[in-house]
């Protein structure tokens, strides 16, 4: 009889799983919240897109408690923080977009962290917008200092990233959309427009998870 009325109770009342932003044991919805979070959260208002890009999207505004998902995901293995920050990654139907590109590492980054983030990212993109992925069409073929610790001046001075980027001759004619978590000053999205650009893209757009107001 106990476990009939337990089976009931778990049948009317939501599980509890801890909330990604708060870490609460919390009856989370669908997209993994807690009501305070939820109301917490606020939805980003695209900035102009950085030079050489023809569009952007950016889901929900950095804040504090982004911050530490962020960190978690990017330097902690939290590959499962994925598809609910992916959930705020949107692609607009009038890009006519062809392919997802995630914003690459480079080999060593990637190497030492064993994934990449916007990698992961993308994959959730793709199966929910039905663009494919092909993350093989750029590669960073410069190691630059990660960006985080820099003021927004500093990083649009980053002169480092000139040239960090190659794309290849595949992306002729394509329009493309990055795939990138944070935005920030932009010049990383902007030096990977330039290289494909350079290597024929007919348009490049970039969408992110968050943006850094600065
Ligand atoms: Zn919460």
């Amino acid at each position: 009889m106990e476990r009939v009325e337990e089976l009931l109770v778990s049948l009317i009342a939501p599980p509890n799983h801890q909330c990604y932003l708060c870490d609460r044991e919390w009856p989370t919805a669908e997209d993994g919240l807690c009501d305070d979070c939820r109301r917490a959260l606020k939805l980003a208002i695209s900035p102009a897109p950085p030079v050489g890009l023809d569009g952007l999207s950016v889901g929900i505004q950095y804040c504090d408690a982004l911050s530490s998902v962020f960190y978690r995901f990017k330097n902690m293995e939290r590959r499962d923080y994925a598809p609910f920050l992916a959930q705020f990654i949107s692609i607009p139907e009038e890009w006519n977009a062809e392919l997802l590109l995630p914003v690459p590492l480079h080999w060593w980054r990637e190497y030492r962290r064993t994934y990449n983030q916007s990698y992961l990212l993308s994959e959730y993109v793709s199966s929910r917008f039905g663009i494919p992925i092909c993350p093989d069409l750029l590669v960073r073929i410069r190691h630059t200092p990660q960006q985080k610790m820099r003021s927004g001046k500093q990083r649009r001075n980053n002169r480092r990233l000139k040239g960090a980027f190659r794309a290849a001759p595949e992306c002729a004619g394509r329009s493309i959309v990055l795939i990138d978590d944070v935005i920030t000053s932009g010049t990383t999205l902007s030096e990977c427009a330039r290289a494909l650009k350079k290597a024929g893209a007919l348009h490049v757009y970039a969408a992110c998870v968050a943006c850094s107001t600065r």
